[in-house]
């Protein structure tokens, strides 16, 4: 029985298990879809970039192409939460450094993880889609050094993803890591830069972390994993 807890932000996987490149996937989307109906993630083999909007998962693969995850197919990292904003203002103009400073001020939430969801009419949009690797997997830096860009302007769809605080870097990505989909799927994945024309911005803070590990996965468990130098390598990556 899913539990359906609105305060609770569920990650399987920790964003820091990409950084050796353990990109194996350790729980399916039927199962990671119990536990939440809105997300971001990456798919088996580092395969491109997860949107999870209203029950349905996509992954944005590196030609830009956009497909809906089945059931059966599965992913090394995802987060998910079931969608219901606490605040959601109709804003104009502006920029991604904008929002992201806007929603800093305006909420009293920089100690904890919050969902940041704006669908609108965005200006301009820039994401960039990793690419599927094959076994053995090489590390993320190794992964993420050529990474297919998509750039579009006048683009309506929607900006999914989380704020997390500092302290979680390796746990997640610190600060804000979003996802996007347009609502034609002619683009999508992780967000470098956007500015929102028009839209609604929506913010859910979280009481809880729910943090599922890969038990099963005998390669996550043997890691000796470098934290001096994890922080970098995620940055570079997904920064
Ligand atoms: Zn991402």
């Amino acid at each position: 029985m899913a539990v359906t807890d609105k305060s609770v932000l569920y990650q399987h996987g920790t964003l820091s298990l990409l950084v050796p490149g353990l990109f194996e996937g350790t729980m399916t989307i039927g199962e990671l879809l119990q536990h939440g109906n809105s997300g971001i993630g990456t798919v088996q083999d580092f395969n491109g970039e997860m949107v999870i909007l209203d029950g349905h998962a996509y992954q944005v693969v590196e030609t830009g192409e956009v497909h809906e995850l089945t059931a059966e197919q599965s992913v090394p990292f995802a987060t998910v939460h079931f969608d219901d904003p606490k605040v959601t203002t109709h804003e104009t103009k502006l920029t991604k450094a904008d929002v992201e400073q806007k929603l800093l001020t305006d909420y009293p939430y920089k100690n904890v993880f919050y969902a940041v969801k704006i669908r609108g009419i965005f200006s301009h949009m820039l994401t960039r889609v990793v690419q599927k690797q094959e076994k053995p997997y090489p590390n993320l830096t190794e992964s993420t050094k050529t990474q297919p860009k998509f750039k579009q302007e006048n683009v309506e769809g929607t900006l999914i993803g989380y704020y997390a605080p500092e302290l979680f870097q390796g746990v997640a990505v610190a600060g804000y890591h979003v996802h996007f989909l347009s609502n034609d799927h002619s683009i999508g994945g992780h967000v470098l830069d956007y500015t929102l024309a028009e839209g609604d911005v929506s913010i859910q803070p979280f009481a809880s972390l729910q943090q599922h590990f890969p038990l099963e996965d005998p390669a996550f468990l043997k890691e000796d994993f470098n934290y001096a130098g994890m922080s970098t390598s995620i940055n570079k990556a997904e920064k």
